[in-house]
């Protein structure tokens, strides 16, 4: 899920960043409201977390206009606690409405609740479970299963699970899964992904007979059920 903040208070917007990567989302940052209708008019995002108080063109400009380009979901972020802004924003297109400063975790709750439902009832029911031999994960509740075992994951390795069943069969090399899960160009030297995979394969196939998260030297890593 790729999450753009567009928030000009640098320190505020580098936490929202921190803090919503450690929750496995991909983001991406403008600080300003000509970056972000820039960037989201290039980009593709799951969600936009949209500052009201923006230097020059302000986060109701930006709604506007992304209302005429995209349906993507806005969360709006404001300081502004007035009843009369709340209903503009709302009126404006805003999905939702959130009030600084904030608990982080009732923002991860909204974001949840709107992607959930952006992702409607189709989407939904499709995303819902994906599985392959007896693992089975649940997407919106972002729970594993393995044989009926719960398995405990961090956000990061459940990204990296939920990328690794969506491309299932298929070798993902290491730079792909560093670009899609960290949303980073890592260089060679780093072992980031070595060892996520690895702790990984510690809790989904080492208690388990059969592996289903293989390596392909050379090339990078696959999730299957093989004979
Ligand atoms: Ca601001």
């Amino acid at each position: 899920m790729k999450l753009l903040v567009v928030e000009d208070e640098v320190k505020a917007a580098a936490y929202l960043r921190k803090g919503l990567t450690e929750e496995g989302y991909q983001v991406e940052v403008a600080h300003s409201g000509v970056d972000g209708l820039h960037m989201a008019s290039v980009n593709e995002y799951d969600l936009v977390i949209l500052d009201w108080m923006l230097p020059g063109v302000d986060g109701m400009a930006v709604l506007s206009a992304l209302r005429h380009m995209r349906s993507v979901p806005v969360l709006m972020l404001t300081a502004r606690g007035q009843i009369e802004d709340r209903v503009r924003g709302l009126q404006g297109g805003a999905d939702d409405y959130l009030v600084k400063p904030f608990a982080f975790s009732e923002l991860v709750a909204r974001i949840q609740v709107l992607l959930r439902r952006s992702s409607g009832p189709r989407m939904e029911a499709e995303a819902l479970s994906l599985r392959v031999a007896d693992l089975e994960v649940d997407t919106v509740r972002r729970r594993a299963t393995r044989a009926g075992r719960r398995l405990e994951l961090t956000p990061k390795e459940f990204s990296l699970l939920i990328l690794l069943l969506q491309r299932q069969g298929h070798v993902l090399s290491r730079t792909e899964i560093a670009a899609q899960v960290w949303d980073m160009n890592f260089d060679s030297e780093t072992n980031v992904v070595e060892v996520a995979i690895r702790r990984l394969r510690s809790k989904l196939d080492q208690p388990f007979d059969k592996p289903l998260l293989h390596t392909v030297r050379g090339m990078g890593y696959v999730l299957e059920d093989r004979p």
